[in-house]
C-alpha cells in the first residue's frame, strides 16, 4: 500500500552537461519501473535544465535544501516557491551533511519542513544517529528527538505528504550499510513514534526510506523489510547503471 520511493542525492556533483547526460542514460533504464516513485536531487543550478529533461519521464526532481522564508534579505538562500519555479517537486531537509557542516538543527529542520509544506513541496526529512550515539545505546532516543523536534507544530493533515529518511550517519558514504535487521528495527521504531504523533493510520501510510551505502547488491534485502519503503541513495545514484539497478530492485 506504500509506493516505494527511490531517491538519488547527487550532493555537490554534476555540472549541467553531466547531469543531462546522466538523465539521458537513466531514463530509458527506469521507464519500466511503474510501481516506484523515482526522484533525483541535483544542485540548485541544474534544476531548471533538468526540468525539461525529465518531463515525459517517470523521474521527479528534488532540491537538496530550502530556506524557510519566501523572499527577503537572505543572501545565498533559496525559497520553496523558487524551487517549485525551478522544477522541483520535493526537497531533502536535514541531511546529516547539512547538520554536520552547515549548522542544521532540529529547529531549522522544523522551520524548513513547515515552509516546504506551505509551499507545496514534498519534504524528505532526514534523521539518523551518529556512530557515537549508536555505541552509547542512544539510537532510539536520538531518532525520537529528531522526529519530535523536527515535526513540532505540524498537524497530521499537514504531515501526510512527508517522506522520512532514516540515514544512520555511520553508514553514509562509508560503504558500511546497516544490516537489514538494524535498519528494520530503526524503521519500526520511527513508525511507532509517528503513530504516537499522528495516529496509526497516518504512520502506516508514511514512506520511510533507508539511506546509507545502498547499492544494487544490497537493495533487495533492505526492501524486503516490512517497514522499509525505499532508499535515499548518494554515491550509487551518480551512475545510471547503479541507480537503475536500485530502482529496478523488483526485477
Ligand atoms: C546520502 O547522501 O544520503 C547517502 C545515503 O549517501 P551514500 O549512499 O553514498 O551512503
Amino acid at each position: 500500500m506504500r509506493k516505494p520511493v527511490i531517491a538519488g542525492n547527487w550532493k555537490l556533483f554534476k555540472t549541467k552537461s553531466e547531469a543531462l547526460e546522466l538523465i539521458e542514460a537513466l531514463a530509458p533504464q527506469v521507464k519500466g519501473a511503474a510501481g516506484v516513485e523515482i526522484i533525483v536531487a541535483p544542485v540548485f543550478t541544474v534544476l531548471p535544465s533538468l526540468h525539461g529533461a525529465v518531463s515525459g519521464t517517470n523521474i521527479a526532481l528534488a532540491a537538496q535544501d530550502v530556506f524557510w522564508e519566501e523572499e527577503g534579505a537572505f543572501t545565498g538562500e533559496v525559497s520553496p516557491g523558487m524551487l517549485l519555479d525551478a522544477g522541483a517537486s520535493h526537497v531533502i531537509i536535514g541531511h546529516s551533511e547539512r547538520r554536520q557542516y552547515f549548522g542544521e538543527t532540529d529547529a531549522t529542520v522544523n522551520k524548513k519542513t513547515k515552509a516546504a509544506l506551505k509551499g507545496a513541496l514534498v519534504p524528505i526529512v532526514c534523521i539518523g544517529e551518529t556512530l557515537q550515539a549508536r555505541e552509547a545505546g542512544d539510537t532510539f532516543k536520538v531518532l525520537e528527538t529528531q522526529l519530535k523536534e523536527g515535526l513540532t507544530e505540524i498537524t497530521a493533515a499537514q504531515f501526510a505528504p512527508v517522506i522520512v529518511a532514516y540515514e544512520p550517519v555511520w553508514a553514509i558514504g562509508t560503504g558500511k550499510t546497516a544490516s537489514d535487521e538494524q535498519a528494520q528495527e530503526a524503521h519500526a521504531f520511527i513508525r511507532g513514534v509517528l503513530a504516537g504523533l499522528y495516529g496509526q493510520e497516518t504512520a502506516d501510510k508514511t514512506r520511510i526510506l533507508y539511506g546509507g551505502s545502498v547499492k544494487p547488491e544490497n537493495v533487495k534485502g533492505l526492501m524486503s523489510c516490512a517497514d522499509i519503503d525505499g532508499a535515499l541513495v548518494g554515491g550509487a545514484s551518480l551512475k545510471a547503471d547503479s541507480f537503475a539497478g536500485i530502482v529496478n530492485f523488483q526485477q
